[in-house]
């Protein structure tokens, strides 16, 4: 949930004059993602026709920078300040995944295409975040496929992704969600296709599914292969 705050806001056109606004404060910090609730330590507004804006400058007692947020401001009631709601934030937060040791081994490429997704993702380029997030995937369940069979790497390779998913993932949920799922079956082009525009959420949930499944199944096969028989 938001903070609302009431600040006081410097007119950037000279002929306005200073003005009070209920402001939602941002809940974390986009420099160093820590959860944040200071006040702004200045604010202007300009007014332009029909629109309003309303930029603070931020400053956050863990990074120690300096972040801008700017806000959509509507008018409530002509009793009560202007709303400022949360348009957006300067600059853009460059938080990425995490993911697990085993999973950084195993595919270091699927990791970088995935922090590339996300940073597109981010910029607010979602069609290109899709495009990489299918990407990534692939080369997830590839070289978990190839980590399994090595023999068979040339032909793990050209295979279809939705073929190396029915192979080598072993959870039936999963498989059966990928069979299910448009943007895993067509390999064939890398002209833009129809399904690349569907909601990229579902593509990082499969991602998210297919991830625990590789990690979990690699952390057992290290395991097994410490322990004494
Ligand atoms: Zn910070």
């Amino acid at each position: 949930m938001n903070l609302h705050k009431l600040i006081k806001a410097s007119p950037l056109s000279p002929d306005f004059s200073e003005k009070e606004f209920e402001i939602d404060l941002p809940s974390k910090c986009p420099l160093c993602d820590t959860a944040y609730g200071e006040i702004p330590l200045k604010n202007y507004y300009i007014s332009n026709y029909s629109e309003e804006f309303l930029y603070s400058l931020f400053f956050c007692p863990h990074c120690h920078q300096c972040f801008i947020v700017k806000y959509s401001v509507f008018s409530v009631s002509c009793n009560f300040p202007d709303n400022g709601v949360i348009d957006s934030i300067y600059p853009k937060s460059l938080h990425t995944t995490d993911f697990p040791e085993q999973i950084k081994q195993l595919s270091p490429q699927f990791v970088k295409i995935y922090h590339q997704a996300e940073l597109a993702e981010t910029a607010g380029l979602t069609e290109i975040c899709g495009i990489g997030y299918r990407k990534a995937l692939e080369f997830l369940i590839k070289d978990y496929a190839i980590h399994k069979n090595p023999d068979a790497a040339e032909e793990i390779k050209n295979k279809p992704l939705v073929k190396c998913i029915e192979q080598y993932i072993t959870a039936d949920s999963i498989t059966t969600l990928a069979k299910r799922s448009a943007w895993i079956g067509n390999d064939e082009t890398h002209y833009v296709r129809k399904h690349e525009t569907l909601d990229f959420t579902d593509m990082k949930s499969f991602i998210e599914a297919a991830q625990y499944f590789i990690s979990m199944d690699l952390v057992v096969e290290k395991a097994a292969s410490i322990s004494p028989k």
